[in-house]
């Protein structure tokens, strides 16, 4: 089934033209990582898709229009771990968490029994049951970042979009917030589109990338398609490497010229 369908989307913010004309599916259960350089638009894209940010041309979720969806619907579909969530002040990581339960709440309700068990739940799985009470202002970038992601699972929707998800992580926490991710892909069937910056990590948790450049879509394929030197040279002006990996593709920085730095 298909999860996300992007057509000839275009964005413009401020009248200045961010996207032109992308085209990008995900298939359910599937996992999707955009990549591309600073400015490319990959924010943007998931913004378009999880309907914070106003398009021209088509995107469908599940086979529904999303111009069609009602927010709360919309949110039991997509949840999105944005790049720089905006953090409530004064917030305990419980309450925080629960937020992720809104669009099972009526409109006046109260959270249920059965929402604080989600949420306590998913707390659990993300080794931060211990952090409950505290104050989300007082725990260090990593924590945080299990906190938004939390919050996000907490929603209980089938497509995650994660933008950047590994940003604030040291190497432990990114593989084990990369793996519960894929685990619940696994065993939930859950589809994720995510945009890496790390494109050795990225590679080896994507079934397919898609290289976004300028707005647009430069490369859409497996994973060996995509990381290639001269793709990655031509958008990023990058001197790498690319060697094989027992997951997928490495990507190792070169130096330029070393011999004529002295
Ligand atoms: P990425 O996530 O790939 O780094 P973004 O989607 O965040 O890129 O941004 C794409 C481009 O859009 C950038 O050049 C950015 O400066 C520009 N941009 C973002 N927001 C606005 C805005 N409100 N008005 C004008 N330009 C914007
Ligand atoms: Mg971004």
């Amino acid at each position: 089934m298909s999860a996300v369908e992007v057509t000839d989307v275009a964005v413009t913010l401020d009248g200045t033209p961010i996207l032109h004309g992308v085209d990008l599916a995900v298939t359910g259960g599937e996992w999707v990582t955009v990549i591309g350089p600073n400015g490319a638009g990959k924010s943007t894209l998931l913004r378009a898709i999880g309907g914070m940010v106003g398009f021209r041309g088509r995107i469908r979720l599940f086979g529904r229009d999303i111009r069609r969806l009602r927010r709360r619907e919309r949110a039991r579909l997509v949840a999105t771990v944005p790049q720089a969530p905006v953090v409530p002040p004064g917030m305990a990581v419980l309450d925080y968490v629960l937020l992720g339960r809104t669009p099972y709440i009526p409109p006046l309700g109260r959270e249920s029994a059965a929402d604080l068990a989600a949420a306590t739940d998913v707390l659990d799985r993300l080794d931060l049951a211990g952090f409950a009470e505290r104050q989300l202002a007082t725990l260090s970038g990593g924590e945080r970042q299990r906190v938004f992601l939390a919050r996000a699972l907490a929603q209980g929707a089938t497509l995650l979009m994660l933008d950047e998800p590994t940003a604030a992580l040291d190497i432990g926490h990114q593989q084990e917030v990369l793996e519960l991710v894929d685990g619940l892909r696994r065993d939930h069937g859950l589809t994720v589109l995510a945009t890496m910056h790390d494109l050795s990590i990225a590679g080896e948790y994507a079934d397919r990338m898609v290289l976004l450049a300028g707005g647009r879509v430069a490369a859409d394929g497996p994973c060996q398609e995509v990381l290639t030197e001269e793709l990655l040279s031509t958008h990023y002006r990058a001197r790498v490497r690319v060697v094989d990996g027992a997951h997928g593709p490495l990507v190792v920085p070169v130096r330029p010229s070393a011999s004529s730095a002295h």
